[in-house]
């Protein structure tokens, strides 16, 4: 199949030719993000390939359909950013890599909560200029801290076991309780509690309707005053301005985060020669207590490797007429 991979970096480009060896499709790779003006690359392909950050609303998916698309290939588990009712209208198949490591991200959850409490971030620019002086870098043991997991699904669930090994007391919340989870003794409580009780809170749900700003100014008020707040998986979990004002009054304490609102004009890239001009993003930069990382929680070897494998498959198993029911996300297929 002749298939237009969007949004590719060098990284990308070296999974996925070496995970083509066994099919032989016909990939093209283009750096641009999918987006109505670059619909124009898809032209004279079957598929196309895309990640986190390609636009894949009703817009692109018709103009896409107008090109003949027939596949969209996600290289990744998340699918927020596709019009799936579109893509069905349509009679495009939309297929996506629902499990590649979820050992990466809540790898990187749990580096991002030891890094923000022991400030290695700052402890680290520090001793490169000679200043080793550890004022300001005080931490807390983690061990039997009260830790909120919202969503316990492949992500979670990791993450509720890993802190578990340092001795935290781990609250859950999930609309589907996991008994592997309860049976290592995570205690699932409606989510007013998890917020009112808990440290630390870290965010492993996906994005939905439902779960759109649900950190909010309400929700802020009502945590534990300099709670730290996690999220590495979708940046609209959080309304990033009532963070800032969450930071300022003392309310959050700290925050990590792997993912942001308005991430797709900024992470990927190299901006380091440009203004940011996203106030926001921005204002966070500047707080001490902050640490950002650009979307790369699942970027670990054998996630890419993973990634890459399922994603030449479902593209194989679709021109056959066979796509795996449990990595497709349309009825079309
Ligand atoms: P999953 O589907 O295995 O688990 C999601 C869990 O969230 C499920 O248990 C589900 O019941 C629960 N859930 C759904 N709606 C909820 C709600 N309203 N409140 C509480 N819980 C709810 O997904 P996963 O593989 O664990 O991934 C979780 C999220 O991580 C993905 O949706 C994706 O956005 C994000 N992610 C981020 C990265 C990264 O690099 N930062 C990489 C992969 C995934």
């Amino acid at each position: 199949m002749k298939i237009a991979v969007f949004s590719t970096k060098s990284y990308d480009q070296h999974f996925l030719e070496a995970a083509n060896q066994a099919y032989k499709h016909t990939l093209t790779f283009f750096e641009p993000r999918l987006r109505p003006h670059t619909t124009t690359l898809a032209e004279g392909y079957t598929g196309v390939c895309v990640f986190v950050n390609d636009q894949l609303d009703s817009e692109v998916i018709s103009l896409l359909a107008d090109r003949g698309i027939q596949l969209i290939a996600l290289r990744c588990s998340g699918y927020n950013n596709v019009d799936l009712d579109a893509a069905d209208r349509h009679n495009m198949a939309v297929v996506r890599v629902p499990a590649y490591s979820p050992y990466a991200v809540a790898e990187h959850t749990l580096a991002l909560i030891l890094s923000l409490n022991r400030k290695v971030h700052r402890a680290y620019n520090r001793v490169r200029e000679g200043n080793f002086a550890i004022d300001g870098l005080l931490g807390f043991d983690l061990h039997e801290k009260t830790v909120g997991v919202v969503g316990t699904g492949r992500i979670g669930s990791l993450v509720t076991q890993l802190l578990s090994g340092f001795g935290c007391r781990v609250l859950a919340y999930d609309s589907v309780p996991n008994s592997v989870c309860q049976s290592r003794g995570v205690e699932y409580v409606k989510l007013d509690t998890l917020i009112q009780d808990s440290q630390i809170i870290t965010l492993h749900c996906p994005l939905t309707p439902q779960t759109h700003h649900m950190i909010s100014t309400r929700t802020i008020e009502r945590m534990k005053p300099g709670t730290m707040l996690v999220n590495t998986s979708r940046g609209a979990l959080i309304d990033a301005p009532a963070i800032i004002a969450g930071l300022k009054s003392g309310q959050i304490g700290s925050i990590a985060m792997d993912v942001y609102e308005e991430e797709a004009d900024f992470f990927f890239e190299d901006l380091s020669d440009e203004v940011i001009l996203d106030d926001v993003l921005a204002r966070l930069l500047t707080f001490p207590n902050v640490l950002i990382t650009a979307h790369q929680a699942f970027f670990t070897q054998e996630a890419m490797k993973n990634i890459a494998e399922t994603t030449l498959s479902n593209i194989n198993s679709f021109e056959k007429g066979c796509i795996d029911a449990g990595n497709c996300l349309t009825p079309t297929a």
